[in-house]
């Protein structure tokens, strides 16, 4: 379940300037696709497609052979996971913006997310920029750290898919590597497609696309792209 499918995808948010020029690719069902490419390439803008914030010019998007054009943005986004380069977390304890993946949630599934997010260190403070009813300031978090609470949010959430935007900015070796173990931990069986900005960081990726000025310029495996330089 959850196999994503573009068909010679055309889009432009600007009839003058196309942005994606025919793509075609597929995610099977429990595999991990990573789209890389310099700035601008389209990247972003494929994940906003995936979720119909707009409609493309022609071609397909399919979920499970479903055209999305058939799928209400409601429904797209309870299939989906997004774990987004920067999380806002709303004005209630870091446990709270957890649970809020699934409110059905036990004490002890949100407790086992926490952990495998490791985020149960801060987990009963508040956001930055908050304050407690006894006047306690929220905690300032790292861009890793919130991004492990969407992690922790997700893996609660457990839905069949998963779209990560990889943070651009450069994290210390250490958060960079608690954040890749956690993603492997959630994307493990499931579908899974990584937003890119190195290409160091997807190295076990299915398949590796790689993005220039709207058109696949190469895709493979990570030895593959090596090889090809
Ligand atoms: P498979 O479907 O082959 O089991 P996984 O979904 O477990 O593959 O992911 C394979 C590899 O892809 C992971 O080990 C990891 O290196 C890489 N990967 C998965 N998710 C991410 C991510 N969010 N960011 C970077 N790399 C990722
Ligand atoms: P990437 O994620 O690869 O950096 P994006 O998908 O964000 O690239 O953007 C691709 C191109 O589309 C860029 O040239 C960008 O300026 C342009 N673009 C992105 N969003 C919009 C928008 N909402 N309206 C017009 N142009 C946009």
């Amino acid at each position: 379940e959850g196999t994503i499918s573009f068909d010679n995808v055309h889009f432009a948010y600007d009839p003058e300037r196309p942005i994606l020029k025919g793509i075609s690719f597929e995610v099977p069902a429990g595999k991990t696709v990573a789209i890389v490419g310099p700035s601008g390439a389209g990247k972003s803008t494929i994940s906003r497609l995936l979720f119909r914030f707009y409609d493309i010019q022609s071609g397909s998007i399919r979920i499970d052979g479903k055209d999305i054009r058939d799928v209400t943005q409601e429904s797209l986004r309870a299939s989906i996971g997004m774990v987004p380069q920067d999380t806002v977390l709303f004005n209630d304890t870091i446990l709270y913006n957890v649970r809020y993946g699934r409110m059905s949630a036990t004490e002890e599934e949100v407790t086992r997310a926490a952990e495998l997010a490791q985020i149960k260190d801060f987990i009963l403070r508040l956001p930055d920029g908050f304050r407690t009813m006894v006047g306690e300031r929220g905690l300032k978090l790292s861009g890793g750290e919130k991004q492990r609470v969407a992690i922790a949010r997700t893996i609660l959430k457990a839905p069949p898919i998963l779209m990560l935007d990889e943070a651009t900015s450069a994290l210390d070796t250490q958060t960079e590597q608690e954040i890749q173990a956690a993603l492997d931990l959630v994307s493990r069986d499931r579908t899974t497609l990584v937003i890119a900005h190195r290409l160091s960081t997807v190295i076990g990726a299915d398949e590796i696309i790689v993005l220039k000025e709207g058109e696949i310029a190469e895709r493979g495996r990570h030895a593959d792209l090596l090889a090809a330089g």
